[in-house]
């Protein structure tokens, strides 16, 4: 075994069917007493259900969060959040909604309790996103972490099954990622492993039935060990290639992560066979060879799209990835070679098994 520094995030989490009803006394106990609500503007009725919980202590609902958190609206948020004096800022739903709430406590220092409804994981981690001229840049900074997080599965039962699939899928990649990282250590692989399990057998139940709440809680547990994967770990191959594909072609964040996540698996394949080995395993192979495969199948058993092409790439997009990729890659635990990289894009970009 290596050596290694692990650094927990303080962070309070609840989690059960049902917790959000519990979300008015959890903000009391915080001493928070004038919060905003933030959604998206398609989550605005579950926003205003959650403020009339919440009473006295909700100062507005803001639905004006959208993907990528556009610098113009994150200042418009900090004017507002700013001239109506609140003290909390209570993210209610996926990345994008937990990115403007983050975006104003990068700016105001404003506390953030989130509710997460999709799997993505940002409620987890100090990273925060900004997009200016198509261009998404991204920092991390302690103030940007969520005070408390309460997940309530029965939030996500209103997420389409196609949607639920490819966010699972997306958390999957921080868990995948995280058990060949840098700074990988014991705590956060077993958290890997765990997470790959719960989301690898919750996801097909949750497509074949949407309103199974058990399946939804076993999603929303694999997320949640995903997004702390994500806080805790850096990323690699695959997190570069969907940065360039969100932000150089804006694919849909989480299709994107879904589709090309057994193409970067496959291509790490012999790099650090320990964790490819226990990839393998936690999906119900065996060796390492087959983890591409084994992503890529289980992608078919969900239904989401296989390719690229199928949810925007275009023709070139297949060379353009893979140059931009090697001229300023991540850390990954194989180095870059771009010939090979841009022929299993282009598998993707056909929707091809990765071979
Ligand atoms: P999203 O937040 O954009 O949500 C997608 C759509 O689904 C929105 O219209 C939303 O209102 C709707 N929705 C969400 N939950 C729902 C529910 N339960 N029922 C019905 N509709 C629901 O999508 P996302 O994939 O969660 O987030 C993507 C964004 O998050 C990207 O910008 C990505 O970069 C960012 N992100 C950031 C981090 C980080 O650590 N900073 C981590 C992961 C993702």
């Amino acid at each position: 075994m290596q050596d290694f520094h692990y650094k927990a995030l303080p962070i309070n989490v609840y989690f059960g069917n049902g917790e959000s009803k519990k979300t008015k006394s959890i903000l009391a106990e915080n001493g928070y007493s004038s919060v905003l609500v933030i959604t998206t503007p398609e989550q605005k009725e579950t926003g205003l259900n959650m403020a009339k919980q919440l009473g006295e202590l909700v100062t507005d609902v803001y639905p004006h969060a959208v993907m990528h958190v556009p610098v113009s609206v994150a200042d418009e948020a900090v004017e507002y959040a700013t001239t109506k004096n609140i003290d909390c800022c209570l993210a209610l739903g996926g990345g994008s909604t937990i990115g403007l709430a983050k975006a104003i406590a990068l700016k105001t220092g404003i506390p953030i309790v989130a509710i997460p409804t999709t799997y993505a994981g940002s409620e987890m981690t100090t990273v925060y996103g900004l997009t200016e001229n198509n261009l998404k840049k991204t920092g991390k900074d302690i103030k940007v972490l969520p005070k408390v997080v309460i997940y309530d599965p029965e939030l996500s039962l209103t997420l389409p099954a196609d949607i639920s699939a490819s966010s699972g899928m997306n958390a999957m990649a921080h868990a995948v990622e995280a058990l060949y990282a840098q700074d990988k250590n014991p705590i956060i692989s077993m958290m890997a492993v765990e997470s790959i399990k719960a989301l690898s057998q919750a996801l097909p139940k949750i497509v074949k039935n949407s309103q199974d709440i058990e399946a939804r809680k076993q999603a929303t547990y694999g997320a949640w060990l995903a997004g702390i994967c994500l806080g805790s770990v850096g990323m690699a191959i695959h997190h570069k290639l969907c940065h360039t594909l969100g932000g150089t072609y804006n694919l849909p964040h989480a299709q994107a992560h879904a589709i090309t996540l057994a193409y970067s698996a496959h291509y790490n394949r012999n790099a650090d066979i320990e964790a490819m080995d226990k990839l393998a395993q936690a999906l119900g192979g065996q060796s390492h060879e087959q983890v591409g495969q084994l992503i890529y199948k289980l992608n078919q058993q969900l239904g989401i799209p296989l390719s690229l092409k199928e949810i925007g790439l275009p023709e070139d997009g297949p060379s353009e990835v893979a140059r931009i990729t090697c001229e300023s890659p991540y850390y990954n635990p194989r180095s870059y070679e771009r010939s090979e990289l841009e022929a299993l894009l282009q598998l993707a970009y056909q929707g091809l098994e990765p071979k």
